[in-house]
């Protein structure tokens, strides 16, 4: 099972709260609440939100980081490396013949690989940088502070814990293999979507060159 997982945090600007706070008052004040319940009501309401909030930036099967939440912290992340010359790689990895894990051992199978490869993610990378589920066997991550030869050691570690996982799914042993792509930021005239499909491009390279394999870019070559 999927433990522990690390849970992405919000950002709402004092302002916005103040804006939201007010939306709400507006709200109740347009129903007959009784003055006694009202902070009660506006505490439910606040509730509610940082919990729609937070599902709408989770992937529900992973509890991940989905790539709405990818998208923001990705342009974030991309314009403080860019403005200050940080190091930045951008790694993307998917796992292999993943169609063929389903068509096998079915859906729910899936499902179970899914959760333990994030979960091993999680192990790996969560001391400074975030894992996100950015597609449906596809996951992205932001290293921070991290130039490509940096990326490297964790990367490949992570490769061969994949390689060497023992899952167990009713009766069953599931062996799988994940192919990486990772890229650093080191061209700061490029633009964020051209980072994104140089990685994409190395993910594709690795899988071409047969798969349970690490491909290590520049944004110079
Ligand atoms: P490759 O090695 O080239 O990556 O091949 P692949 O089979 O992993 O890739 P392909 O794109 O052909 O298939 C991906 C499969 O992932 C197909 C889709 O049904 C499955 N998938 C996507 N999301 C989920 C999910 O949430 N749960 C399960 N069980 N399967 C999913
Ligand atoms: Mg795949
Ligand atoms: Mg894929």
């Amino acid at each position: 099972m999927v433990e522990d997982l690390k849970q992405p945090t919000f950002d709402i600007p004092d302002d916005m709260l103040d804006s939201i706070q007010k939306n709400i008052e507006n709200i109740i004040s347009t129903f007959d609440v009784p003055e006694e319940n009202k902070m009660e009501v506006i505490k439910q309401i606040n509730y509610m939100y940082s919990r729609t909030k937070y599902l709408s930036y989770t992937d529900e099967l992973t509890s991940l980081p989905n790539r709405r939440s990818f998208d923001s912290d990705f342009n974030k992340e991309f314009l403080r490396a860019k403005r200050y010359k940080n190091n930045l790689t951008l790694v993307m990895f998917d796992i292999d013949f993943f169609k063929k894990v389903n068509d096998t051992y079915g859906h729910q199978c899936g499902d179970y690989v899914l959760q333990n490869v994030a979960n091993a993610a999680l192990q790996t990378f969560r001391q400074t940088d975030t894992v996100y589920r950015t597609g449906g066997e596809e996951f992205t991550v932001i290293l921070t502070e991290t130039d490509i030869n940096q990326s490297k050691i964790p990367l490949e570690r992570f490769r061969k814990t994949i390689e060497t996982l023992n899952l167990e799914f009713n009766g069953q042993e599931i062996h799988i293999t994940v192919s990486i792509g990772a890229c650093q930021f080191d061209d700061f005239d490029l633009d964020k979507e051209e980072l994104i499909e140089k990685t994409d491009m190395a993910l594709y390279k690795a899988k071409n060159s047969g798969r349970n394999n690490s491909v290590f870019v520049s944004c110079k070559n």
